[in-house]
């Protein structure tokens, strides 16, 4: 433990400084409604706004500062944010939704190869706005509440985190939403187990079965399942969870792993993605609101194992008392990524010569192909005639994006579908633009394989974007 300790402080030291973030809400509503309400309010709890839409906003922005406070960012955070009418009646109600716009990987300085992080998360890391043209989270909540609708208990606006008896705290709420949207949920596909778009995510590697042993990472698809619905079973075991989670009376195992929601029965957006709801004392991150917290030790814990606050994760690295040894892992053939650190990347690594992805490279293939014609493309000087097989691949890649968001609309009720068409749009409209460049670049003969091979990684990550928003937009982790 102590070694593990020493590790993580020496790469802390070598990271590039970050101050606080900037957590900046974009008041998405249009006039007189949701952030925009005119409606006259007394100042309450701190919050001096003298219209339901001011309270709403500053009590967002609150929310926003304190975690802006304690996480470390150089690039601003950027939350799309509305209050419009939502599910709500005189016995339940949906406070709010949060998710995160795309979900990167293998951008630079990203914590871990191969495995997805959310865009905030990535650029955290990066130093830089990855996808400078998305913001970074999506978060909506109910305007219903306290104002159409016949639910019992209203919004408090308040800073102070002392909501009357009944009222519920949409400052814990706000925090509790953009935790989601800071990474604290799972991509994993609950009703089959599969990873999303066959890769681990930050979260859930540190998902593990305290009855079986095994890391989520590890686990078949059918044991993930079955993980997903362990009640007492499923935990969290990063080490910055275990090491500050001692406080905790109830949901803490002897080995310090923290206790996960895992009801018998899958309930989507609510599964996996929280705290368990046996926790003592209440915490954050829970599915369901119970109390005011404002208290963010135990989530900000979650999210340094996921790589916040220094882009260091640990890892299976053995350290011996004199010798730190880094064994690179294998090359990897078709993701883009340079695994084995050797300076060739995929098909244009000779560890790749007899992979079955690192054929004659067909036009219009699989992402296999399109990677098997980026190792190509970086070896030699370009022509015109590299760049038209590309195109097509592309375009068909596009295709499949589109397919796969229309059978997410078809399988998933609820909200963002409208949202989520336009930025598909824009998405494929994006990726069009990426091919003419490539393809006037590469005509003219002034440009350098490597730069194509940049500018061709760059229009496949927004390509692996669109089907990031296929599936956690179109379905986004409701919560509460
Ligand atoms: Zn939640």
């Amino acid at each position: 433990m102590r070694r593990l300790l020493a590790a993580l402080l020496l790469a802390a030291a070598v990271a590039p400084l970050a101050r606080a973030a900037t957590v900046t809400v974009l008041n998405l509503d249009g006039p007189s409604e949701g952030f925009n309400d005119p409606s006259p309010v007394a100042p309450i709890g701190g919050n001096n706004g003298v219209t339901l839409g001011q309270q709403r906003l500053l009590a967002f922005q609150h929310a926003a500062d304190l975690w802006g406070a304690v996480l470390q960012s150089n690039v601003p955070i950027l939350v799309d944010a509305t209050f419009d009418p939502d599910q709500c009646d005189s016995t339940s109600a949906i406070l709010g939704s949060a998710a995160p716009n795309t979900v990167d990987r293998d951008t630079p300085g990203a914590p871990r190869a191969g495995v997805w992080f959310t865009q905030a998360l990535a650029n955290s890391c990066a130093g830089v706005d990855n996808e400078p043209t998305e913001d970074d989270i999506v978060a909506s909540f109910n305007s219903a509440i306290g104002t159409t609708c016949a639910f019992p208990i209203t919004w408090y606006y308040g800073f102070d985190a002392n909501p009357g008896a009944n009222q519920i705290d949409f400052v814990s709420v706000v925090l509790h939403e953009l935790t989601h949207g800071l990474g604290f949920l799972s991509l994993v596909d609950l009703d089959t187990g599969a990873k999303f778009v066959g890769r681990d995510d930050a979260f859930m590697v540190w998902l593990g079965n305290d009855a079986t042993g095994i890391a989520f990472p590890a686990m078949s698809n059918a044991q993930r399942v079955s993980a997903s619905t362990s009640t007492g079973n499923l935990t969290w075991t990063g080490p910055v969870v275990v090491a500050g989670s001692s406080f905790l009376t109830h949901g803490r195992h002897a080995n310090g792993h923290v206790e996960m929601y895992a009801p018998p029965t899958i309930e989507p957006g609510s599964s996996v993605s929280h705290y368990s709801d046996s926790l003592t004392p209440d915490e954050l991150m829970e599915p369901v609101y119970t109390v005011p917290t404002h208290d963010l030790t135990l989530t900000l814990a979650a999210l340094r194992d996921m790589g916040w606050n220094g882009c260091v994760v640990a890892t299976t690295t053995t350290v011996t008392s004199s010798t730190t040894t880094t064994v690179f892992p294998p090359e990897v053939c078709n993701d883009l990524v340079d695994n084995d650190h050797n300076g060739l990347i995929d098909c244009a690594d000779p560890a790749c010569a007899s992979d079955p992805s690192c054929g004659p490279c067909a036009a219009g293939g699989s992402f296999s192909a399109v990677a098997c014609q980026l190792g190509a493309l970086a070896t030699r000087t370009l022509t015109a005639a590299d760049v038209g097989p590309l195109q097509g691949s592309l375009a068909d890649r596009a295709m499949r994006a589109q397919q796969l968001a229309d059978a997410a609309r078809t399988s998933c009720a609820g909200g963002g579908t409208r949202r989520a068409r336009a930025k598909l749009r824009a998405g494929l409209k994006q990726l069009a633009q990426f091919n003419r460049r490539i393809n006037s670049r590469i005509g003219r003969r002034n440009i350098g394989p490597q730069r194509a091979a940049d500018l061709i990684g760059k229009a496949q990550r927004i390509q692996l974007d669109m089907h990031a928003l296929a599936r956690a937009l179109l379905c986004p982790t409701s919560a509460d």
